[in-house]
Formats: structure tokens, sequence, C-alpha cells
């Protein structure tokens, strides 16, 4: 039997339905930002893996560490018990966060870092006496699957089954030049009606919601109100974080700081999963107290994972290095260059860029996970690109280490896709 034919007999792939779509295509080795498939093809690796691989796929210096605390500790209790990478990491990641950051939280992905930043800005009120149900969120934001996170996205094709089970969740739209005042109308609305605990938004840019960019301008003016109604601040960077907006995280474009932040993703550099949310001293020390009630209860067995914390502070060395700082910078010129070359084809409604996310929307009509969608993955595909297309948008979010060629390659390939669509 094919791998694929062992694949079909037992696993439940995720995002997949198995009525129509049956084929998942085998990867046996991954380098830089090259995946190769057991049909012994190679694909550009357009997306990072979803924004994990960002110092490329088994990066060697990574490896070396992870191999290295392999060797060293496994893997450790983390409530009652203590390591350094797990110290190192927190003192590295203080340094890198907002300045008003001052607590890390671990866990081990982006759709817990966000429950948990959800939980922390509940329990915040509850512990301060006051009960606060409300979350506010962005209309068509994404910040992962599990039902706080599910509660506050709003892309209704995953939830229509879970909503009778959602917690509160008020929204408002991303704010644009023209709507930023109604924006701020609506969200005091919300205010003086609701008892609203936090606001989580992913910062400048909406991953899920086809690459979806805003004005950190507008974002500063909606936080200022949050800041002023007590309303706790939850910036969701799993996507942003970690230097792809240009800065270290998204957050860093507006003037006024989140209270909470959740990051995952590239934090351990596609090795292993992990999830961070950090917080203020104020969120922390509201669950300070001589009870234990007022504690945070949540947990989870690999919070911590010496390896994890081992790979994290590998990737965080790099991105920090000159040669992946230029390389940023390389990627954020080329894209502007590639977009001055098509966005006034025909077939292009609109680009948009933040940092090395590049997106660009098609202007032909098509259904987010219709025919039309797999034909255009497969386009790329066929070409040794792997590109995953969100509705008519087609983005670029590579690996830092991708080459000119690459890229070039990339463009290339865009490029015939609008002259033969
Ligand atoms: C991927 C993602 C999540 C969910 O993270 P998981 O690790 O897949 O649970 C949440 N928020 C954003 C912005 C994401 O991109």
């Amino acid at each position: 039997m094919t791998l694929q034919e062992r694949d079909q007999k037992f696993i439940w792939h995720p995002l997949t339905q198995h009525k129509i779509h049956q084929e998942a295509l085998p990867i046996v080795k991954a380098k830089g930002a090259l995946l190769y498939g057991e049909d012994g093809k190679t694909y550009i690796d357009g997306i990072a893996s979803w924004y994990t691989a960002m110092y490329g796929h088994c990066n060697a210096f990574v490896l070396e560490k992870a191999q290295e605390q392999m060797q060293q500790l496994d893997q450790i209790v983390f409530s009652g018990f203590t390591h350094e990478p797990a110290i190192r990491l927190s003192e590295e990641l203080i340094g890198l966060l907002p300045t008003n950051q001052e607590k890390i939280f671990f866990s081990d992905n982006g759709s817990t870092a966000n429950e948990i930043g959800i939980k922390m800005a509940l329990q915040y009120h509850f512990n301060k006496g006051k009960k606060k149900n409300t979350i506010i969120a962005f209309e068509n934001g994404f910040h992962g699957d599990t039902f706080g996170a599910m509660s506050a996205s709003g892309l209704s094709v995953y939830n229509g089954p879970f909503e009778d089970f959602f917690i509160d969740v008020q929204r408002i739209p991303t704010p644009t030049a023209d709507s930023i005042e109604e924006v701020i109308e609506k969200l005091l609305t919300i205010i003086n009606n609701h008892d609203v605990a936090g606001f989580i938004y992913e910062p400048l840019v909406q991953g899920a919601n086809s690459m979806h960019m805003y004005d950190a301008r507008y974002l500063n003016q909606i936080l200022a109100v949050c800041n002023d109604h007590g309303v706790i601040t939850i910036a969701d960077e799993v996507m942003t974080g970690f230097g792809k907006t240009g800065k270290m995280f998204a957050s860093e474009h507006a003037e006024i700081q989140p209270d909470i932040i959740s990051m995952s993703k590239a934090l351990t550099a596609g090795f292993v999963p992990m999830a961070i949310t950090s917080c203020t001293k104020e969120i922390y020390d509201a669950f300070l107290d001589d009870s234990v009630g007022k504690a945070f209860f949540h947990a989870h067995t690999y919070s911590a994972n010496p390896i994890a914390c081992a790979v994290s502070l590998a990737g965080i060395s790099l991105l920090k290095s000159d040669e992946i700082q230029t390389s940023i910078k390389r990627i954020i010129a080329s894209h502007q260059q590639f977009n001055d070359s098509i966005k006034n084809h025909p077939k292009v409604k609109s680009t948009r860029q933040t940092g090395i996310i590049y997106a660009m929307d098609l202007d032909i009509e098509m259904d987010r996970y219709g025919k039309k969608r797999y034909e255009i993955f497969d386009f790329f595909m066929q070409k040794g690109i792997f590109l995953r297309p969100l509705g008519n948008t087609i983005y670029i979010l590579a690996p830092y280490v991708v080459t000119n060629e690459q890229l070039n390659t990339i463009y290339e390939a865009i490029k015939s896709l609008l002259d033969t669509i």
C-alpha cells in the first residue's frame, strides 16, 4: 500500500471534507523553504507551513539546540518545578515584547493561548469582585478552534454546530479611514450596554480572514477607548508575531500596547508545538491573594516543555541575527517590486502588504471552499509551489530564508495564473 492509501485507512484530517477530498500528499522531508514529496517532486513552502517554519525547515542551528536539550532534560511538570530553558526564554521574550509585558504563561497551541487570554480577562474582573461576561471581537477574526477562541472567531463555516454554547461575544468591524468613527461609536455602545471584560483582536493582519489588513492608527484609537473603560485588551499575535509585519510584534506598530499577548506558530520555529500568553503586571497582580481561589487554575501537561523552550530560544536568536533581519528587508522590497509589476493587471482586484505578508484578491467570483480554489491550489502545486488560496485571495508568507530565485518562481507562477485564469 502507498502512504496515501495507508493514510486514508485510519486518519481523519483537519479542515477536510473527506467525502470530496480524499488525497493528502505525503511529504517525506523538508529543508529551508523546500518540501520534498514522496513523488520525488519539491515544493516551495510559500506559507511557511502555516507561518511556523520561518527560519527554514529543519534549520541546523535549531536542530542542534533541540538535540542538546533532549539529552539533558526532556519533560518536567511545570507546576512546582522550573528549568533553565523556560527561565531563559521568559527573560528573552520580556526583552522582545512591548515594554508593558511582564509575565509569561506557557501552553501548547495558539487556540489555547487565546483561550488563556480570554480566561485571564474574565478572571481579572472576577477577582476584583466584578462580574463581566462579554468579550468584544472583530467581525471575521480568527482566534482558534477551542470554545472560547471559537466564540471570539467570526468565520461561521467552522462554528455552526456549536453556536449555542458560545461565550457572549459582541462584534465590531475592522476599521477603515471612512468607518473609524462608526466603529468607535459601535464599540462605545457595546461597552455601555454590556459588562465587557475584554477585547480580542489580531493586530494589523487578520490571517484566516484572507489576510485582511487594517491601519495601526485606527487600532490605536480602539485600544484607547478600551483602556478608558477598563476593557482588557488581548492581542492575538499567533500569526503576526516574530517579525512578520516588519517589527518583532505587530502590536509595536500602534502606540498603545495590549494588556495581554498570545503567541505560538513561529514561536517554536516549526519544530514542536508551544504557545505563550504574556500579560502586564497589573493583570498578574489581580491573581495574587492569600486565598488559593484567586489563582489561575489552568494547566496543560506539556506547559513549558524544555525541548520546546530550547527550540524557541534558538529561533529567537536567529530572528535577531543580521542575516534574518536583512532577509526580512529583502523580502519586503521584493514583494513591493512584484506588486508594482502586477497591481494593474486586469485580473487583480486589489493588493496589500504588511511586512513580509503579501496578498492579492483576484477579480473573479469564487466561493471560499469552492472548486475554483482547489484548481488554483493545484495550479501552483503542479509548478512546485505550495500556496494556500483563501477564497479569491492569494497570499505569500514564505520563510525568511526563502531565496530570491524561489520568490521569483512564486511570482512567475502567480503571473502565469493571472494570464490564464
Ligand atoms: C493559527 C492561529 C490560531 C490558532 O492556533 P493553533 O495553534 O492552530 O490552535 C489563532 N489565532 C491566529 C491569528 C492564528 O493564525
